[in-house]
């Protein structure tokens, strides 16, 4: 029942993900600091404003798409932000989709609570905010096929659902505030370090004299079986149509990757607990970077251990 829905951070994913409310009949108000993005959108009839308070006072849902924790925090406090109306909200609803640290995600949600409504309707008592970050990707965002990992009242979430199926296919309600935010850097921290085994275990096998195909068909087949053997397998000539079969072009980037592990890494620290791997995947994920690999999807690991010639 959201008719009117705002969107901040029009890049890689929010263009695509806004262009499919535009499809689905929302009407849209965007901003994005990047005045070529505005001026597409402009063009398009699509009504643009110079401020995240602009689209807030012209929204009664909102959702923000944006690089990291201190961008989405600038978009709520910084000056002209979402929260600059003394407290009065009009938007019942924001969502952030950005992948950022539960802590922030807490932050942000218990300062939205205390604000007041601008207008009460359908029985909202207070503006409500839900950590929504997605999996998927650029592909799945253009196609509408994200997941969003969703933290926050569950009311607010069923409130939202029928929004997020026009961006995705599926929506997994994860508890409270923060718990969506947990779950997108849990699960690309359990990628990253399976990644890391699978691509470790391939190399040592062709180092010893195995055929990498061999080696990932016995893995298939047995205990070591994950996505990063059977759907994403980081040898080139093992699997076609994935990144590793075109030069690790396309795909989840390296930088991307090293980002959710340092959200994961400084989570770890904060709540104080054990995660070595974290650390391990976080430094070598770091290196590739630097070497100049952080544009490429992040299989390319596997060339960080093995520099022979694979099949
Ligand atoms: P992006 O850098 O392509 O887009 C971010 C957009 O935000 C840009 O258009 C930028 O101009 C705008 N922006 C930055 N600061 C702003 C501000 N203060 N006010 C308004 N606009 C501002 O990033 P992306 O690839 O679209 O990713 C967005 C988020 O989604 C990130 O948190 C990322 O980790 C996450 N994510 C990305 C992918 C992916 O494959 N790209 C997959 C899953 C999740």
């Amino acid at each position: 029942s959201f008719e009117n829905v705002g969107f901040i951070g029009l890049g890689n994913m929010g263009s695509r993900m806004a262009n499919n409310l535009l499809k689905a009949g929302y009407k849209l108000t965007v901003h994005d600091v990047n005045c070529n993005v505005m001026k597409k959108y402009s063009d398009m009839g699509v009504s643009t404003k110079q401020t995240p308070f602009g689209v807030a006072e012209a929204s009664d849902v909102l959702i923000t798409m944006l690089p990291s924790s201190s961008h989405v925090l600038n978009v709520y406090n910084g000056p002209y932000g979402l929260l600059q109306g003394g407290d009065i909200l009009r938007p019942r609803l924001l969502i952030d989709s950005s992948t950022i640290d539960p802590q922030t995600s807490r932050k942000i949600s218990a300062s939205v609570s205390k604000c007041t409504l601008k207008e009460k309707k359908e029985n909202w008592e207070s503006p409500v905010m839900l950590d929504a970050p997605v999996s998927g990707g650029v592909v799945a965002a253009e196609a509408g096929s994200l997941t969003f990992m969703v933290g926050g009242s569950e009311d607010a979430y069923l409130a939202a659902k029928s929004l997020l199926l026009s961006m995705g296919k599926n929506t997994i309600f994860c508890g409270g505030s923060g718990n969506g935010s947990v779950a997108k850097i849990c699960n690309n921290l359990a990628m990253a370090v399976s990644m890391l085994g699978v691509s470790e275990a391939l190399a040592l096998g062709q180092s010893l004299g195995i055929t990498a195909s061999t080696l990932t068909n016995i893995f298939n087949s047995s205990s070591a079986r994950c996505w990063s053997s059977d759907s994403y397998n980081p040898v080139p000539g093992v699997m076609q149509g994935v990144p590793s079969s075109r030069n690790y072009s396309g795909g989840f980037a390296s930088k991307l990757m090293a980002k959710d592990l340092n959200l994961a890494a400084s989570s770890a620290e904060e709540v104080d607990q054990r995660c070595p791997l974290t650390f391990l995947a976080k430094h070598i994920f770091t290196e590739i970077c630097k070497d100049g690999h952080d544009s490429e999807d992040f299989s390319c690991v596997f060339r960080h251990y093995y520099s022979g010639k694979s099949e």
